[in-house]
C-alpha cells in the first residue's frame, strides 16, 4: 500500500465542484448559476474587445518573457493603485502604497493573510456573514484565526447593520476586518456611504484593520469609480487599511490570475517596509508573479481610448445583468404576484441571494438542472432573459 494511506478524500470545493457536476449533466436544459463568471446574453464566454486589443499590441511588440520583479510589472502596479483610489490620490503621490502584484484575487488574499499572521500575531480576521465561501479557507490556511461578524438580515433581505457595528465593535482592538469593496458576494448587499462612514468610525475606535476584498469593481454600479467609494473614502480619512484586487471579472482575465495586494499606509517608510516583507512572502511561495495578464491591464489601462473602450465594456456587462434581474423579477412577479420579489433589483452584483434553502437548492439542481451553490446563490452573470422564465418556473413547483 502507499504511504499515504491515511490521506483522506477531500471534498469537492462548494463553488467549483459546481461547475464539475455541471459538465457532467448531459440535460439541454441545464444551467450554471454556480460560479461568478460572466456569460454573454448567448450564454458563451466573453473575451474583452479591450483584451483582445492588447493582445494583438503585445503579440506585435514582440516581448520577452523574462522574469518579472518580485513586486510584479510597474506599470500593472502603478495602474492598479490608480483604478482603486483614482489618478489623483494623495496615498499614491507620497508613496505610501506598498503595492505587490499577485495571483488575482485570491492569491492576493492569501499573501495579505500570511503577511498577518507574521506580523499581526494573535490578531483574528473577521468576515461577513455569510461570505465567499473561499474566505475561510484562505485565512485558516495562512495560520490566522477568523470569525464573524452579522451581515446579512434574511427578515429585510437587507444588511443588518445594527448587529455589523456591534460586532465590529465588540471585536479585540488590532483584529482585523474583511470588508467587500462593493457587490458583497453572495448577498449582493453593500452598506450605504453614511453606513460606511460609521464603519470607518468603528475601524479608527477599535484600532481595526481594516481588510478591503475589491473582486467586482465595476459591477455594482456599472462605474469602476463609483465602485471604488468605500476604499477611497477610507483612504481619504487617513485610515490605514490593506485591499486585495482582482481582474478576474472586471477583465474578464479569470484564468490569467492577474490582481494586487496593497498596503495603504500613512508613510512612505512604513510602505517600503511593508513591500519588502510582502516580496519575501511571495518570493517562497511563488517567487514572482505572471506576466501576461498584468501586460494586458497596463495596456489597457495606459492607453486613454482603450481604457474608455474598457468602462464602455464594464457597463454593457453589468448593464446586462440588470437587465437579467428584470426580467427575473417580472417573469417572478408574474407567477406570485404577492410575493415581495424586490430584492432581486435591489441586491447589486452578479449575484442573487434567493433565501432557497439546501435542500431546495438540491432540487433545483436534481430536477431542473439548475446548478448553483447550496446557500441558495444564483450567479445572474451565468442567466440570460430567454431562460428566466425557465428558472423563474422551477422552485415554484417546490413545496416551499
Ligand atoms: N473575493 C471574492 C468575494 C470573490 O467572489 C472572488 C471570486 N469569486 C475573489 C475574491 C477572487 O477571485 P479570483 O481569485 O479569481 O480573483
Amino acid at each position: 500500500g502507499s504511504r499515504l494511506e491515511g490521506v483522506e478524500m477531500a471534498p469537492p470545493d462548494p463553488i467549483l465542484g459546481v461547475s464539475e457536476a455541471f459538465k457532467r449533466d448531459t440535460s439541454g436544459d441545464k444551467l450554471n448559476l454556480g460560479v461568478g463568471a460572466y456569460r454573454t446574453e448567448e450564454l458563451q464566454p466573453f473575451v474583452l474587445n479591450v483584451v483582445r486589443k492588447a493582445e494583438e499590441r503585445m503579440l506585435a511588440a514582440n516581448e520577452n518573457k523574462e522574469y518579472l520583479p518580485i513586486e510584479g510589472l510597474a506599470a500593472f502596479r502603478k495602474a492598479t493603485v490608480e483604478l482603486l483610489l483614482g489618478a489623483d490620490s494623495p496615498a499614491i503621490k507620497e508613496g505610501r502604497i506598498a503595492c505587490l502584484q499577485s495571483l488575482s484575487g485570491t492569491g492576493s488574499l492569501r499573501i495579505g493573510a500570511a503577511f498577518i499572521a507574521k506580523f499581526m500575531p494573535g490578531a483574528a480576521a473577521y468576515i461577513s456573514r455569510p461570505t465567499w465561501g473561499n474566505h475561510k479557507n484562505i485565512f485558516a490556511d495562512a495560520g490566522v484565526e477568523w470569525k464573524e461578524y452579522s451581515y446579512f438580515d434574511p427578515e429585510t433581505i437587507g444588511l443588518d447593520f445594527g448587529g455589523m457595528v456591534a460586532d465590529l465593535q465588540a471585536a479585540p482592538e488590532g483584529s482585523v476586518v474583511v470588508l467587500h469593496g462593493c457587490a458583497h458576494n453572495p448577498t449582493g448587499v453593500d452598506p450605504t456611504p453614511e453606513q460606511w462612514e460609521q464603519i470607518a468610525d468603528v475601524c479608527v475606535a477599535k484600532k481595526l484593520l481594516p481588510f478591503f476584498d475589491v473582486a467586482y469593481q465595476g459591477f455594482a454600479t456599472g462605474s469602476l469609480d463609483a465602485d471604488a467609494f468605500a476604499p477611497r473614502y477610507f483612504a481619504q480619512r487617513g485610515i490605514e487599511f490593506a485591499v486585495a484586487q482582482s481582474y478576474s471579472k472586471n477583465l474578464g482575465l479569470y484564468a490569467e490570475r492577474v490582481g494586487a495586494i496593497s498596503f495603504v499606509l500613512s508613510d512612505k517608510e512604513a510602505a517600503d517596509r511593508v513591500l519588502s516583507q510582502l516580496k519575501r512572502i511571495a518570493r517562497a511561495v511563488y517567487s514572482n508573479p505572471p506576466i501576461h495578464g498584468a501586460r494586458i491591464v497596463s495596456e489597457v489601462v495606459g492607453s486613454e481610448e482603450m481604457f474608455a473602450e474598457w468602462k464602455g465594456e464594464m457597463e454593457e456587462m453589468s448593464g446586462r445583468i440588470k437587465a437579467v434581474r428584470q426580467v427575473l423579477f417580472d417573469e417572478l412577479n408574474k407567477l406570485e404576484p404577492n410575493k415581495d420579489w424586490s430584492f432581486i433589483l435591489k441586491q447589486v452584483g452578479m449575484f442573487s441571494f434567493t433565501g432557497l434553502s439546501p435542500a431546495q437548492c438540491d432540487h433545483m439542481t436534481n430536477k431542473w438542472h439548475v446548478y448553483m451553490t447550496k446557500d441558495g446563490r444564483l450567479s445572474l452573470a451565468g442567466l440570460n432573459k430567454a431562460k428566466c422564465k425557465y428558472l423563474a418556473d422551477a422552485p415554484s413547483s417546490n413545496s416551499h
